[in-house]
């Protein structure tokens, strides 16, 4: 029988909207590229979101048209999520970090009409115009290429080859209403790419439902974070993974913003924490060691923060505890930005809060509990699942309304990323115990993750087999204590008695990939070890390195 209820599409412009109406008191906080401290309330962003959403219209975007971000975590870039999505266009966030040739693939393979950056960004953009004026297309006009809007007012606009638009001007004398279409639940709002074992990075494509309920799930996930009065502080930044679904969660449930811009040093968190009371923070590891040596400093943690969510990459044991000895809740979670990306959460549950101290950490080091609405299962080689034990390991299936059912125009990365049942393989390997917390143990998929971004082994792999003095080689990854995860380059030099110079090989490697993801060091070895099927045993030779320490890591 077919039940007799309202239906109305889930869009995200009604999460801005909302907090406009009921959370007068909620505010966005923002370190300025400029240099000064901003706020705002949420009505204010929801009359300027309006206000741009005019001003996009009139520069030619429609719906379904692709609208980059390059910038950090602000009031502009939160303003720039509810207004294009709000006008049935999409978000597409650009990672600063990537590499010259990655960000112009996905800038093409997105095709996005309009870039907005930051000040910071301007100079990556001219970079990449000058060096591919044909690919980059930027133009005045829509019909003509590519527009730029720099995320500023007149008064600050810089000196720059380009013709570019200024993002105050947008909104200037645009009326503070917009009349926001009804959208089906499914249309294509954010698009977010991350990395591929091999090849180019690959677009996952949220729509509006899989966005407005990501957000209800982490609302009622994590309330010790997100509740009315809260005062967040998203260290994640917007361009990875809509900051962990930060901007849509917080206006929900009536918590304030407290936007970093592009000091994330330490002691810059840390003043930013204290001056503006922050209740709750997010973000990966690599962070909060820094947020840690600050507070070692200082002799004390921020006064009113009560809770870290850390992931991105494994919380180290001694980081949960660091914390939770100084009166901050840590909750350890996983996700990836296919998941959008949230997929479990570390809160111990009821019973285990009786447990010692030692057996808690123990427990709050694994990745937690899944969230409501993912499922996940571990599966062993033939596909068979495995039970869930806390012993068995295999690798971890996720499936829900927040998980992509493919990558955005890439058939071939989206055939191999099912299982026969359509589940999402997620290429971690795992185990889950009897209490449903999933233990993270190893990762299937050739990617190393330094500081929260991805380094590609098989990348750096082909380009370092290009070498003539390479015979054959493998990057793995090393245990950093600041970066999490380093590239250790080992190689079978043609001839042992006249290797290849790693500085030789950087210098190949600087034409394709970033800086910060070359190897740290390079280790000659006779042969690479090989597995039964001639391919090259990474987990022998990752036994083989253990215990290794980097150059800068000692
Ligand atoms: P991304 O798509 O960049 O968010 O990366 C997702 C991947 O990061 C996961 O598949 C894991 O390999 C890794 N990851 C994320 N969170 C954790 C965690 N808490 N512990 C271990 N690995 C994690």
């Amino acid at each position: 029988m077919q039940g007799m209820m309202m239906e109305m599409p889930l869009r995200i412009i009604e999460i801005l909207k909302y907090a406009a109406e009921c959370h007068p008191g909620a505010e966005i906080v923002s370190r300025r590229c400029e240099g000064d401290l901003h706020r705002e309330t949420y009505a204010q962003a929801y009359a300027r979101s309006a206000q741009l959403a005019h001003g996009l219209a009139r520069l030619g975007v429609s719906a379904g048209d692709r609208v980059a971000t390059l910038a950090w975590n602000g009031y502009r870039h939160f303003e720039l999520y509810y207004a294009i999505s709000g006008m049935g266009a999409v978000c597409h966030t650009i990672n600063p970090r990537l590499s010259a040739e990655q960000m112009l693939y996905i800038i093409q393979h997105a095709g996005d009409q309009v870039i907005c950056v930051d000040l910071t960004f301007v100079p990556i953009l001219e970079a990449l115009a000058k060096a591919h004026p044909e690919e980059m297309r930027l133009a005045q006009t829509h019909e003509n290429g590519r527009q730029i809007v720099v995320m500023t007012d007149r008064a600050h606009m810089p000196d720059s080859d380009l013709d570019l638009l200024c993002y105050e001007e947008l909104l200037d004398g645009q009326p503070e209403t917009y009349d926001w279409p009804v959208l089906p639940e499914d249309t294509a709002a954010g698009l977010c790419y991350t990395s591929g074992t091999t090849g180019h990075p690959k677009g996952a494509l949220y729509t509006h439902r899989s966005t407005v309920l990501h957000a209800l799930f982490l609302s009622v996930t994590v309330p010790r974070s997100l509740h009315e009065g809260a005062r967040i502080l998203p260290v994640v930044p917007m361009f990875h993974v809509n900051s962990w679904g930060l901007p849509y969660a917080a206006p929900i449930v009536g918590a304030s913003l407290i936007m970093p811009g592009g000091a994330l040093d330490g002691a810059s968190i840390f003043d930013l924490m204290e001056s503006e009371q922050v209740t709750a923070s997010w973000g990966v590891p690599t962070v909060w060691l820094g947020l840690g040596a600050e507070a070692e400093k200082r002799g004390a943690v921020p006064s009113a923060l009560d809770q870290l969510v850390i992931g991105g990459s494994a919380a180290p044991r001694s980081m949960i505890e660091f914390f939770e000895t100084r009166g901050v809740d840590v909750c350890h979670a996983w996700g990836m930005t296919e998941m959008s990306p949230v997929g479990t959460h570390g809160q111990l549950s009821h019973h285990m809060k009786d447990k010692p101290f030692e057996e808690q950490m123990v427990i709050k080091s694994r990745q937690g509990r899944r969230v409501f609405g993912v499922e996940m299962k571990i599966s062993d080689e033939d596909g068979k699942t495995l039970p869930q034990d806390g012993e068995a390991v295999g690798e971890l299936y996720v499936r829900g309304n927040s998980v992509i059912a493919g990558y955005f125009n890439n058939e071939e990365a989206s055939q191999e990323a099912f299982d026969d049942a359509g589940w999402f393989g997620t290429g971690d390997v795992a185990s889950i115990d009897p209490d449903g917390f999933l233990y993270v143990q190893d990762r299937a998929k050739d990617l190393i993750k330094s500081g929260g971004e991805w380094i590609s082994s098989i990348d750096l792999e082909n380009i370092a087999m290009a070498h003539p003095k390479v015979a054959s080689c493998a990057v793995i990854a090393i245990p950093h204590p600041k970066w999490d995860e380093r590239p250790l380059l080992v190689v079978a030099p043609v001839s042992p008695e006249d290797p290849p110079k790693l500085e030789d090989i950087h210098e190949m490697m600087l034409e394709h990939v970033a800086k910060w993801q070359l190897p740290d060091a390079m280790e000659c070895v006779e042969a690479l070890p090989l597995t039964a099927t001639g391919k090259v045993s990474k987990l022998t030779l990752r036994k083989r390195f253990d215990g290794y320490v980097l150059p800068d890591a000692g």
